[in-house]
C-alpha cells in the first residue's frame, strides 16, 4: 500500500479520508516574531488545536498544509497535530517572492535548490524528523520570470528525483497555470502528478478544462475568499465543471490558516467572514448538491482525488 510522508509519521493513503489539499496551520512573515514580542506561542497553539478539532467533528481528517519552506515552523505544526490528532501533510518549496538566497544572481544553481527539496522529503525537515509530502512553487501575477522558472524547475527535478507531487499558486486571472504546465513538461514531468492551484479563482470553464485535458488537477482551493471571488461564482464553476464530467480532477479546499500573520488577527474574520476550514463542509457541499452534484461526485473531489494524487508514486 502506498504511503505519504505526514507530520506525524507514514501514512497509507487510504487512510487520508476527507482531505483539504491546500491549506495552512501557521503562515507567518520571516524574521518578525524573531526580533520583535508579537507572537504568543502557546495561545496560538491553542486557537489551532481549536479550529482543528472543529474541522474534524464535521468529518475532515486530512490537511495539506502548502506553506513554503521560508514561512513555516514545524515545531508548531508538530504541538497542534500532537494535540488535535488530525493528519497533517506539509510541503518543501518557495514562493513567486523569491528570497535572494536563491535568486540567479546568488550563482547558486537549480540542482541545488531541488537537492534542498529532496532533503526535506527524504531526510525531513532541520531536525524536526517530519518529512515533506508535497512540493509547492508559486507563479504570481508578474508571471514565470527568471527567478520563478529557476524555482519551477527545483521543484520538478525534486518531484522526479522522489515522486511526491507537486502543488502549485497560480494567478489565475493571467492564465500561468498553462506556463507552469509548460515548464513541467518540458522537465519530463507527467503532468498528473501536479495540482494547479488557485485555479477556482477563475470562471472561465475554457481556461480550466485546457489545465485538466492536459493531465493536471486543480486546486478549486480558495473558498470563503470572497474578496477574489464569491462563494456562489466558485460554487458555479464547480457545479458547471461536473456536469461537463470533471468531477475526476479538480480538490476542495480554502487556502485558509489558523494563524496567518499577513492581516491583523481581528480584522481578518470581518473582511473574510467565510475563510476558515469550516466552510466547505458547512456551507459549500450543500450548494454544490444543490446545484445537482452528486454525492459520488462530492466524494471524488474530497476523498478519492487525494488520494490518487499521493497514490501515484516513485521517482522518474
Ligand atoms: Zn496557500
Amino acid at each position: 500500500m502506498p504511503e505519504v510522508n505526514s507530520v506525524s509519521g507514514p501514512l497509507n493513503t487510504s487512510g487520508l479520508g476527507f482531505t483539504l489539499m491546500h491549506e495552512h496551520i501557521l503562515v507567518q512573515s520571516p524574521g518578525v516574531k524573531e526580533n520583535f514580542p508579537i507572537f504568543d506561542r502557546q495561545a496560538e497553539i491553542d486557537k489551532a488545536v481549536q479550529r482543528l478539532n472543529d474541522v474534524q467533528a464535521r468529518g475532515v481528517s486530512t490537511l495539506v498544509d502548502l506553506t513554503v519552506a521560508n514561512w513555516r515552523d514545524i515545531p508548531f505544526v508538530k504541538e497542534v497535530v500532537a494535540q488535535s490528532g488530525v493528519q497533517v501533510v506539509v510541503a518543501t518549496g518557495l514562493y513567486w517572492e523569491v528570497p535572494h538566497f536563491f535568486r540567479a544572481q546568488s550563482g547558486r544553481s537549480v540542482d541545488f535548490i531541488a537537492d534542498l527539496f529532496v532533503r526535506d522529503i527524504t531526510d525531513g525537515i532541520m531536525d524536526t524528523g517530519v518529512k515533506a509530502g508535497i512540493i509547492k512553487c508559486a507563479t504570481d501575477e508578474p508571471g514565470v520570470t527568471e527567478d520563478v522558472e529557476r524555482l519551477l524547475r527545483a521543484s520538478a527535478k525534486a518531484h522526479r528525483a522522489t515522486g511526491v507531487p507537486i502543488s502549485t499558486h497560480t494567478h489565475a486571472a493571467s492564465e500561468v497555470g498553462l506556463k507552469q504546465q509548460d515548464i513541467f513538461e518540458d522537465e519530463g514531468v507527467d503532468l498528473s502528478r501536479c495540482v494547479i492551484g488557485h485555479s477556482g479563482d477563475s470562471t472561465d470553464v475554457v481556461y480550466l478544462k485546457k489545465l485538466m485535458d492536459r493531465g493536471s488537477f486543480i486546486g478549486m482551493d480558495r473558498f470563503g475568499i470572497d474578496l477574489f471571488l464569491t462563494t456562489d461564482k466558485r460554487v458555479e464553476t464547480v457545479v458547471k465543471l461536473c456536469d461537463e464530467g470533471y468531477a475526476e480532477k479538480m480538490v476542495l479546499s480554502h487556502d485558509a490558516g489558523c494563524y496567518f500573520d499577513w492581516v491583523d488577527a481581528e480584522l481578518r474574520p470581518k473582511v473574510l467572514p467565510n475563510w476558515h476550514f469550516n466552510h466547505i463542509p458547512d456551507d459549500v457541499i450543500p450548494a454544490l448538491k444543490e446545484g445537482g452534484v452528486s454525492d459520488e461526485q462530492i466524494t471524488a473531489m474530497t476523498v478519492d482525488n487525494p488520494r490518487r494524487i499521493f497514490e501515484a508514486q516513485g521517482s522518474y
